[in-house]
């Protein structure tokens, strides 16, 4: 039920979280002597609960504070303890510290403590009582035992807010260490630590991957890395190059290429405007996010995307960057009806988004002259940490109005403006639309020198016919786990906006 592992994580093997990693080291010294530390005057938790999104590194720091100090590393989820049948729970529970006790020092680590920890009767029909009687056993053992015995227990989760109180009081989980995601520096270092174990061509500059990579986790990062090995192990590559690298990206961002959906000759067309309405725009606009790319080819959900990547992490936004979104967003629409003289349903991720970045401006951001800097309903929707949502509603039936008028006045007016800028500029609309029938896909420069000039010199390659070198893949590369940041919907495939 335990897994005692050979553990030889160390400190190296954890990067970009200094700060989680600097509470923690105290732990070690802890750990190799018990008595020591405490002749000294130091008083040690007995639970620590480590609290961050999934794919942070939480388990990764565990270990490496058990590998650190040579001690044991027992780890166990949660669920593991629910999904039990009855009764066995609660003794496991009391098992794991039977065995802990006898192999001191050691980390007992809890993934996803949410599962068995949160607060009591709240169930419907009474309640889970298996799981409070596991929970019950879990409070009476950490109770039970002394820092002395040299036993340290690491919880995880990202819902710290739906925990049992009773877990956190003094004696128990008391002392809480925040894992984030990384910033810009932090993911650099992090695909450092990762790339020991594959092999860079000369000339990879692992920097700019990291500043291309905001709102990734260290598992996410990880993952490209393994992506963009396997990607250059098809092409028979001696090493992993900037194009491997930026593919996987994309992959782990975006979804993968789906090459082989098939698509009519009409639908084809439609989304080569609708795609270059986005991308004209956001080279025309000032306050946009650099262009990375605008394709055809199906990824993930969305038949073409227009993707742009910040140039550093976003930790803040401004009204006018919002109101320049806005517009890009709306533009794949008006160039659609434009070349169609109709419009479809591929436009509703781009509506969703629109709707909810101006409905911020207005209710969470104080954005709106007319409603001022007030925050109207709760800002749940933004807060990673949150507690469950519940929705209320704290304001007027007539602010209600007020608040519907000014969202459709932000989208209208940024509507109003795209449309004007792609019809002054009808001529590189098209010539934008006709390259990403001709090339497929093309990267910023191109868009922003057809825009520019008119056209696009030197041409690049025109796409291969059928799936890329190699493919289809023997075997299909390993599916991405979807991380929690909220996915935007397809369609304008921008990275997660960061919310402070
Ligand atoms: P969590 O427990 O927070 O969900 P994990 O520790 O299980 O995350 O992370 C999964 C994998 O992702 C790790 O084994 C490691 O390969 C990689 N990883 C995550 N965070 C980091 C980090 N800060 N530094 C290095 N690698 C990381
Ligand atoms: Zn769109």
């Amino acid at each position: 039920m335990l897994n005692k592992e050979k553990n030889r994580t160390t400190f190296k093997d954890v990067a970009g979280v200094e700060e989680a990693k600097d509470e923690v080291v105290e732990l070690v010294e802890f750990l190799k002597d018990p008595k020591k530390f405490q002749r000294l005057g130091g008083r040690i938790p007995k639970g620590i609960l480590m609290v961050g999104p999934p794919g942070t590194g939480k388990t990764l720091l565990a270990k490496a504070i058990a590998g650190e100090a040579d001690a044991a590393f027992y780890s166990i989820s949660g669920s593991d303890f629910v999904e039990m049948f009855v009764g066995v729970g609660a003794s496991r529970v009391r098992d794991m510290f039977e065995q802990a006790r006898k192999n001191t020092p050691c980390l007992v680590f809890i993934d996803e403590i949410d599962a068995v920890g949160r607060s009591r009767g709240h169930g419907l029909g009474g309640g889970n009582d298996e799981r409070e009687q596991t929970l019950n056993a879990l409070l009476v053992e950490m109770d039970g035992f002394d820092t002395q015995d040299g036993i340290i227990i690491i919880a995880a989760t990202n819902r710290p807010d739906v925990l049992d109180p009773a877990l956190l009081r003094p004696g128990r989980f008391d002392r809480q260490i925040t894992v984030n995601l990384p910033d810009v520096r932090g993911r650099e270092a992090i695909l450092k630590v990762h790339s020991r174990n594959v092999k860079l061509a000369p000339g990879v500059d692992l920097g700019v991957i990291a500043r291309g990579t905001p709102g990734f986790s260290g598992a996410e990062l990880a993952n490209l890395l393994n992506e963009a090995a396997l990607l250059a192990a098809r092409m028979n590559k001696k090493g992993i190059t900037m194009a491997e690298l930026e593919e996987a990206r994309d992959k782990v961002r975006w979804g993968r290429e789906r090459r082989s959906l098939a698509m009519t000759e009409d639908e084809k067309r439609a989304t080569a405007w609708h795609e270059a309405g986005h991308a004209v725009v956001n080279v025309l606009l000032e306050h946009t996010h650099p262009l990375h790319k605008v394709t055809i080819i199906p990824r993930g959900q969305a038949l073409g995307s227009t993707m742009w990547l910040p140039e550093k992490d976003l930790l803040s936004r401004k009204r006018k960057e919002l109101n320049d979104l806005i517009a890009v967003t709306m533009a794949g629409r008006i160039a659609e009806e434009l070349y169609t003289q109709d419009i479809s349903s591929g436009a509703a991720g781009d509506i969703q988004q629109a709707t909810a970045m101006a409905k911020a401006m207005v209710m969470h951001w104080g954005m709106s002259d007319k409603l001022g800097m007030v925050q109207y309903g709760d800002n749940q929707e933004y807060v990673f940490l949150g507690r469950d949502m519940i929705r209320s509603k704290d304001y007027s039936e007539q602010t209600a109005e007020e608040i519907d008028r000014e969202v459709k006045r932000i989208i209208t007016e940024n509507y109003d403006r795209a449309r004007q800028l792609l019809l002054d500029h009808r001529d590189r609309l098209e010539m934008v639309a006709h390259a990403l029938l001709e090339f497929e896909t093309l990267d910023g420069q191109q868009v922003a020198e057809i825009v520019k000039t008119g056209k696009l010199t030197p041409p690049p390659p025109p796409p291969e016919t059928g799936p890329p070198t190699g493919a289809p893949a023997a075997t299909p590369l390993p599916e991405v786990p979807k991380p929690l940041p909220p996915k935007l919907p397809p369609g304008l495939a921008t990275p997660a906006p960061v919310v402070p």
